[in-house]
């Protein structure tokens, strides 16, 4: 079962999982319960912090885009490799700003090594995980077909507040916010594995970064926004990746989705809608009870028409739950209205939970729900299921207890 961990961490995974076996489910949390700030990073900082900091320490202003630059451009954690700083500087710099925030507890793969999960321990104990996936490796099958490309899946909380209850995640609570230099360290970390070789494939680049591990993003709004915009600065400031290749996957915190469109950033925002109507919603997606599905829809359709960026409805099909006929056309109507060319219904199917009682749907019912979509012009697809042997799918992400 679980390597690498403490006995006080097994026994946290033995009581979640009797917590989900029981059939149980958390509350709604929506604040953020209070825990030991993690350390201080360069990636926690702006642009005029960053001098600030520089400049108190009585260091030559242009050490800032030299750290900038080993950190982000150059993947180097490791202040002896920053050669062009002085050594004493060095060894400063890199106890202020560049502590290690994740310490690897282990990785698993599948697909023919082309998917990887971590499972990471932050500096109070927490575990967080994120998943590096390349697809279309030439040689290895189970990568897919397509061109080759590297997605990576991270956390933005150590849990979940959310509380869906068909989500691993949501299951077990909320420990606490993610600081923008624990967010970007899953994404550097991914970055050099891929760039060192040292996923299947050979050297290469993260094409893509989904929001869509551990957590709700836009619940730490300003941490994950810190952090998409250092993933976006062009090298050397940043690590230079499309900010059309992010998606950020929200349950549906309607405010911040509207700041999300305010920001200019051309990010895809991706909605986990789950049911079209209020009734099945409240209970799929608590947080309905606050934002009600025709809220949510509309700000997502707002997000469109003032970035032009096309929105994702996620979709778990979950059998005799939410995958019948008439909802396929409940969702078609509450979708519609202005047409279909700003939504893209992306279907996943359920991926069962320890204990749950839910399962995937019937392979009959899924076609006919997407046959019924196609049939009033709506964009759909169903997603793949990778990593789903090491729980590194949708919604199994639970490091208390994977
Ligand atoms: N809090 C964000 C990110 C969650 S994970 C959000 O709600 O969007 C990304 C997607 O996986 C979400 O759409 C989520 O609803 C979905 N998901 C969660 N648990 C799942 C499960 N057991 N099977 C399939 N998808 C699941």
């Amino acid at each position: 079962m679980v390597t690498g961990l403490t006995p006080e961490e097994v026994s946290a995974y033995a009581e979640s999982v009797a917590h989900a076996e029981a059939g149980r489910t958390v509350p709604l949390a929506l604040g953020t319960p209070r825990r030991g700030k993690p350390p201080l990073h360069w990636a926690d900082l702006d642009a005029a912090q960053r001098a600030d900091e520089i400049a108190a320490l009585g260091l030559p202003k242009f050490r800032v885009n030299q750290l900038t630059r080993h950190l982000f451009d150059r993947l180097e954690a490791d202040p002896s490799g920053w050669t062009d700083i002085p050594k004493v500087e060095r060894e400063v710099l890199a106890a202020r700003f560049a502590p290690s925030l994740l310490e690897r507890v282990r990785d698993q793969s599948a697909d023919g090594g082309t998917t990887v999960k971590t499972l990471w321990r932050l500096h109070d104990g927490s575990l967080v995980e994120s998943v590096l996936m390349r697809y279309g490796v030439p040689g290895v099958r189970a990568s897919g077909s397509g061109r080759e490309r590297a997605t990576v899946c991270i956390s933005s909380q150590a849990g979940c507040g959310m509380a869906c209850p068909f989500c691993a995640t949501g299951q077990g609570g909320l420990q606490r916010n993610l600081s923008t230099g624990e967010i970007l360290a899953q994404v550097v970390d991914a970055a050099r594995r891929l760039r060192d070789g040292e996923v299947p494939g050979g050297p290469g680049r993260i094409n893509n970064i989904v929001f869509m591990g551990m957590g709700e993003p836009m619940a730490n709004y300003t941490a994950v926004l810190r952090a998409v915009r250092t993933m976006v600065a062009p090298a050397p400031e940043g690590l230079g990746i499309s900010a059309r290749g992010i998606t950020i996957s929200t349950v549906g915190l309607v405010p911040q989705i509207q700041r999300l469109t305010a920001e200019g950033l051309p990010v895809t925002l991706a909605v986990s809608l789950h049911a079209p109507d209020d009734e099945l919603r409240d209970e799929l997606c608590p947080i309905n009870t606050r934002w009600n599905a025709r809220e949510v829809v509309n700000a997502a359709r707002g997000y469109f028409e003032t970035t032009g960026r096309r929105v994702s409805i996620e979709y778990a099909l979950i059998r005799d739950v939410n995958d019948q006929a008439w909802r396929a056309d409940a969702l078609a109507d509450l979708l519609g209205g202005t047409g279909y060319g700003w939504v893209h219904v992306n279907l996943i199917p359920l991926n069962p939970t320890p204990g749950s009682r839910w399962t995937a749907s019937r392979r009959s019912d899924e076609d006919a729900f997407v046959r019924r979509l196609e049939a009033r012009g709506v964009a759909v697809t169903v997603r793949d299921t990778r990593g789903r042997e090491i729980d590194g799918a949708c919604g199994q992400l639970a490091a208390q207890g994977a």
